[in-house]
């Protein structure tokens, strides 16, 4: 369960979603209805406000105990098991705040607007382009993370974003289905994040489905990441200062099992790295 307590500990330096729910209004809003099943958030919640009272680090017992519940993906310390993770976290906190919402006399809220989406949802467009009637078509798609290719040749996280966001080539099986030609055509296809998110979160895709074994090559990542090569949008500083990252790390090379660690910085820009219930100050800051 490592993958869980990675996820959570990185999550409780998330410091808008922990000054949302520090304010204590998601248990207090559910407390005016019936007391339901088991609730992430209501868990969450208390959790970070005892982290708040300084108890360090984090004892997520109650939501551990709960994974068996979540769903059958969770395996044991797989590859993709923390991104699996992170992503039913963050689905859980926004259908919270869907509910929290429909409960308040104004209660109406889209998916965009929920708090959870403020902070970590960003759009992404795509630019189609067929090669035989040179139509384009545009598309956007909300985006809760970036994840990127790292095979091949890329060693930096700006390689990696130079390639996601580089023109591709649809052709062969992977045609495109063009609605003027209404036939499947080879086209040009460029993805550009549109709107950035407040927080943003990177997945490196160490584990490619269909193949065996993980990339455990070296991905040098910046401590200050400047988003403005990769976007289409106009927004005008989307610079980030890193502040979590989990490290997966094989056992015995086998990408089947193994073991996360984190890196979180406090308040004080002070870098930490956790293995699972220890706590280590590092010297040399940020863990890049
Ligand atoms: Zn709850
Ligand atoms: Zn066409």
């Amino acid at each position: 369960s490592c993958y869980a307590n990675v996820v959570l500990q990185c999550l409780t330096f998330t410091r808008p979603l922990t000054a949302y729910l520090l304010e204590g209004l998601h248990s207090r809003i559910l407390l005016l209805g019936p007391k339901k099943e088991w609730c992430f958030t209501c868990e969450f919640e208390s959790l970070v406000m005892l982290a708040k009272k300084g108890k360090s680090p984090l004892s997520p017992i109650g939501i551990l105990s709960h994974l068996h519940n979540i769903g059958s993906n969770f395996g044991h310390g797989q590859e993709e098991d923390a991104h699996e993770f992170l992503r039913y976290a963050i689905d859980c906190m926004q259908s919270a705040c869907l509910k929290e919402a429909r409960k308040k006399p104004d209660g109406l809220l889209a998916d965009e607007t929920t708090l959870i989406q403020q902070i970590f949802g960003g759009y992404l467009r795509s630019k189609i382009r067929c090669s035989r009637c040179k139509g384009k078509s545009e598309r956007c798609e909300r985006m809760m993370d970036v994840t990127v290719e790292i095979d091949g040749n890329i060693s930096t996280l700006d390689e990696a974003l130079l390639r996601f966001t580089s023109t591709e080539i649809l052709d062969g099986e992977n045609k495109y289905e063009c609605d003027r030609c209404k036939s499947y055509e080879r086209a040009k296809k460029k993805l550009t994040i549109l709107e950035a998110p407040n927080v943003l979160t990177i997945v490196l895709k160490r584990f490619q489905s269909g193949k065996f074994g993980k990339l455990n090559k070296d991905v040098r990542f910046p401590e200050y990441l400047n988003l403005a090569p990769y976007m289409s949008g106009d927004d005008k500083s989307p610079v980030y200062r890193l502040y979590a990252v989990i490290v997966h790390i094989d056992v015995m090379n086998a990408s089947f099992s193994g073991h996360y660690v984190c890196y979180v910085k406090d308040t004080q820009s002070k870098w930490y790295k956790i293995n699972d219930s220890e706590v280590f100050y590092l010297l040399n800051s940020c863990p890049n």
